[in-house]
């Protein structure tokens, strides 16, 4: 009983294999989430199981601070860097079902 203390590859297995599924899990997510964009999707609600076309939020996302500051700092001062918060084109856009109002995922820019 006590001889088990030793390496034991199964264990190390089963580490490596959910590491695995790890990494694989984000990956099928962070592709889940790059595949919307800006304008509604139809996509099915894990919620309410229904196949709906999704409603876009628009919010100031990294890229609008990024590019605020880089206005900024080029001398647009006086309000001109807030233009980027202005313009949804810069922003991240939020996926929400229009029924149940669940975050269906989030666009973002960076
Ligand atoms: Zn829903």
């Amino acid at each position: 009983m006590n001889g088990n203390h030793g390496k034991n590859p199964g264990c190390v297995n089963v580490l490596s294999v959910s590491f695995l599924q790890l990494c694989f899990v984000s990956f099928n997510m962070s592709v889940a989430v790059r595949s919307l964009g800006d304008n509604p999707v139809q996509i099915a609600c894990p919620q309410c199981h229904q196949t709906v076309l999704s409603k876009v939020d628009h919010s100031a996302g990294l890229l609008t601070y990024l590019l605020c500051g880089g206005l900024f700092f080029c001398g647009f001062v006086l309000g001109c860097c807030l233009i980027p918060f202005c313009v949804d084109r810069v922003k991240d856009a939020k996926h929400t079902c229009p029924s149940c109002k669940t975050v269906l995922g989030i666009y973002k820019r960076l």
